[in-house]
């Protein structure tokens, strides 16, 4: 039985300069340096013109609700465990294309039971992490009064 949540594996050279920021609490994409589109999740190649060169940009921290939900049973046990929470599609400031998932978080770290006043479609976020692991740090998302 699984009973803790699925870690992400954070050494894969793709992505591990994204785990890596989350680690300093820092959020960053890819950046092409052929056409400058941004693109999430990370990926060897740009999807608009087909560049393997890109950069990492940082990120403010700053996004809006795109969509949200609240996930009900069955779950995998970790995160019935977790239950009742609010995962958010997070819409990033810099870009409307990169939207990136993770959970409604309280001011003081929390996933379980966080107050959801004033969660809607727009409503304002900050970005906030939480350290599962010595090497795992998991971006949520925190309502901006
Ligand atoms: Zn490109």
């Amino acid at each position: 039985m699984i009973d803790t949540i699925p870690l992400p594996f954070t050494a894969d050279p793709i992505d591990a300069p994204f785990w890596e920021a989350t680690l300093r609490s820092q959020l960053v994409v890819q950046q092409c340096a052929g056409c400058q589109a941004h693109r999430f999740p990370p990926r060897p190649m740009c999807p608009q013109c087909q560049s393997l060169d890109h950069r990492w940009r940082p990120l403010s921290g700053d996004a809006t609700v795109w969509s949200y939900t609240k996930p009900q049973p069955p779950l995998l046990p970790a995160f019935e465990l977790l239950l009742p929470y609010v995962v958010v599609l997070a819409q990033v400031a810099e870009d409307p294309h990169i939207r990136i998932i993770g959970h409604l978080m309280s001011k003081d770290g929390g996933i379980t039971g966080v107050d959801e006043a004033g969660l809607k479609i727009g409503a304002k976020l900050r970005v906030a992490f939480r350290q599962h692991a010595s090497d795992v740090s998991i971006p949520g998302w925190v309502l901006v009064d």
